[in-house]
């Protein structure tokens, strides 16, 4: 196709991937993702996140754990009469409708999950070294008091989450500050009031082909070598 066929849209999104023609951006608050869910294209080539992340932890990670949510929430919508209370939802109004409700708890982690793990590819960059945005700097200097200070906190959060779970670098929308949370198993801030800007998976498929039982070891190589600044900055608001 030429580019000159493309949508004004197309033509943008394939800008942002560098020419190649790309599937609809994903936004966190897509309200286009709805039933029937997809999953979203990964941002990078399987290998991109290589020697940090292998691609035979992609493959598997993406392939069939994150693959394995959008599954189960396509099987869930067939059943029209238990999928009848979030007919029509975007994926975040799906979790916020079930969390915390025990009789929805798989729809809740299974929604939740989807969510988490679009937003976890998106919170990684192909490896190597990349410049913090200035914008970004002065927030973590402003909250954290300095670079070092929100290093640590990151590390040792998302290290000492006890079994499955996530670390987050997130932004409290009632005073704009930006703050570090774990949560446990398929639990995302979303559902707490906090703006998600970047998300560290601590399941053990995330990291155990390439890191057995060493979580201090992936956590630690993620924040230095993987995390996508400009991804967190464009989520602040
Ligand atoms: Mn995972």
């Amino acid at each position: 196709m030429n580019r000159l066929q493309l949508s004004r849209r197309a033509f943008s999104q394939a800008l942002l991937v560098g020419g190649a023609i790309a599937p609809m951006v994903w936004t966190p608050n897509a309200a286009a993702q709805a039933a029937p869910f997809e999953l979203p294209a990964l941002p990078y080539a399987d290998g991109a996140l290589s020697p940090v992340i292998s691609a035979a932890t992609v493959a598997v990670h993406y392939g069939k754990h994150h693959k394995s949510y959008v599954d189960f929430l396509n099987n869930a919508v067939k059943d029209s009469a238990r999928w009848q209370p979030f007919a029509g939802m975007s994926l975040v109004d799906i979790i916020r409708a079930s969390a915390g409700k025990p009789e929805h708890t798989a729809v809740f982690n299974n929604a939740a999950q989807l969510w988490n793990h679009t937003f976890y590819w998106r919170s990684l960059r192909p490896a190597g070294k990349a410049d913090m945005p200035a914008q970004m700097s002065a927030a973590i200097n402003d909250s954290f008091g300095s670079m070092e200070a929100f290093r640590k906190e990151l590390a040792t959060t998302t290290i000492g989450q006890f079994g499955s779970g996530w670390g987050w670098m997130v932004q409290d929308p009632a005073n704009k500050k930006l703050k570090i949370v774990r949560t446990s198993n398929a639990d995302v801030p979303l559902t707490q009031g906090l703006k998600p800007l970047l998300t560290i998976d601590v399941w053990e498929h995330a990291y155990y082909i390439d890191y057995q039982n060493r979580r201090a070891d992936y956590v630690n190589a993620l924040i230095d070598q993987l995390m996508n600044w400009d991804f967190a900055l464009k989520n602040m608001a």
